[in-house]
Order: C-alpha cells, then structure tokens, then sequence
C-alpha cells in the first residue's frame, strides 16, 4: 500500500528497493502536486514493466478524471486494470475490508478536499502458549489447527480447547495517516488510542496563523490531537522548507506529547 504519490515517488521507492508491482493499492490524500504529481509517471511505469494485476486507487473524486486525461494524452496504453474508489467527502467511509484488514477514509480540513485514512489490521494468528505444548506434547498439525483459532481433538477422544492452550489475540493494530490538515476532529476520533499516527506539521507555532490560512497544521498543535487521542506513538512530516533544523519541530512537539518522531526519508517503523 502507497499513502500519496508525489513527484519524487517512483526514486523513493527505488532507493527503498521496493519493487513497484507489489504495491496493491495507492491512497491519495488530495489533489495538492506534492501528493499526487508522481501517480500517473509511477502508473506508467508499472506498465512498462510489464504489470498485469489490477491497481487499485483510492482518493478524491477528482484523481480518476485526473489520472485517465493524463494517460490519454501521454498515449499510455495500459495492460493492467485500474480501479478506482472515491472517497466520501460526508464522513467515516470503508473503503477496504478483507483478510483481517479495514481501511477507512475520513475528510479532513485543508485548503481544498482531502482526506486522512484509518487502517485496522487484525493480529494474524493465535500464538499457543509454550507450557501448553511441552504438556500436551502438541504435534505441528494440531499447533497449525490451534493457532487457526480451531479446538484440536484427538484420536483418543481428548480435546484441547483453543482457548486454553493458546494466549488471547493480539488486539489489531492501528495506524492513522493525517494527509494535509489544519488540526481536526476527525483525524481525533480516528486515531483515538491508535498505535501509530502520521499528522503533517508543517509550521512552528510562532506561525499558527499562516498554517490556519493555508490549511495545514503545526507540530504544537499536531501532538495535541495526538494526546487528546491517547496514541502511542506520532510521526510528524509534511515540513516546510523555510526549516533548516527540523529538530525544532520535534521538541516543540515533545513540550506536548512524549512520543514523537520526525519523519525522515527512507525511516522504517515497526508496528
Ligand atoms: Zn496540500
């Protein structure tokens, strides 16, 4: 999954070594160019490496008719399906769910329509408790039936139940992205005890009034709604270019939240 597609997408992911046709689905924020100016190049590419699944694409309204004029007129001949999901500028819509996953997109404040997205991951599988097989002397059959969530019962007539042999689900992980916005309810309620949350921080608080103006947010006001959402951890990103020492965003961030990281080019986060 792809979260926007600026110009610079298609060299990110080459640096990263992230190979273009594993990328299922792509999230656009809003129509802004620093979102979504890479998308149709990085279609294109796929393509011309030969790209055969479908894609699929979610975000304003706007992108299919943006996407479609683009390859129109660059004469780009797919081979691959596109499918494209709009999101819905009244609120809270899922836009994805299946295999242990929900993926919701929320309108958000900027200068023009935009959106933030939710994604829930259920914990795969059940880990069985490791006293239980050394005492039952588990085979790997019944470990696999166990950890599927399944009671295992044996040729003998005893039967292990799921419940006791395995420790209790993981609860799902999950991880809310910000997009462009001034601070707003909705990514609030959307990241409400979230384990990871991306909010834009575009300004210092010393310009709160320009980031109202043009619609963006501040690293004050960013780890406000993380504390108010009791998140475990917040990622800011989206600076300003007028910032030399991006540290100054980040403690202006930690005199409000503890948890916090700068997004940097190329950083891994474990969920
Ligand atoms: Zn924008």
């Amino acid at each position: 999954m792809l979260l926007d597609a600026g110009e610079g997408v298609q060299l990110g992911l080459r640096l990263q070594r992230i190979p273009f046709q594993k990328i299922e689905r792509i999230f656009i924020s809003h129509m802004h160019g620093d979102h979504v100016l890479g998308l149709p190049g990085l279609i294109g590419s796929m393509n011309l490496l030969g790209r055969e699944r479908p894609l699929i694409i979610h975000g304003p309204s706007m992108l299919e008719p943006y996407v479609k004029t683009a390859l129109k007129f660059t004469e780009t001949h797919l081979k691959f399906e596109l499918n494209f999901v709009a999101a819905n500028p009244n609120g809270m819509h899922v836009s994805m769910q299946e295999k242990g996953a929900r993926i919701s997109s929320f309108p958000v404040k900027h200068r023009i329509e935009a959106y933030g997205y939710q994604f829930y991951f259920e914990a795969p599988e059940l880990n069985v408790k490791k006293a239980q097989i050394e005492a039952l002397e588990l085979q790997r059959s019944e470990i696999i039936q166990l950890k599927k969530g399944m009671d295992v019962k044996r040729l003998d007539g005893t039967l292990i139940k799921c419940a006791q042999a395995c420790h209790s689900k993981a609860a799902p992980l999950c991880y809310v992205y910000s997009g462009d916005t001034r601070p707003c309810d909705a990514v609030r309620t959307a990241s409400l005890n979230a384990d990871l949350l991306y909010h834009e921080a575009t300004f210092l608080d010393d310009k709160r009034r320009k980031a109202k103006e043009t619609g963006h947010s501040t690293a004050k006001q960013a780890a406000e709604i993380a504390a108010d959402a009791h998140v475990k951890k917040l990622i800011i990103g989206h600076f300003s270019s007028r910032y030399r020492n991006e540290e100054l965003l980040a403690d202006e961030a930690r005199s409000v939240f503890n948890h916090v990281v700068l997004a940097n080019e190329g950083m891994k986060f474990q969920l």
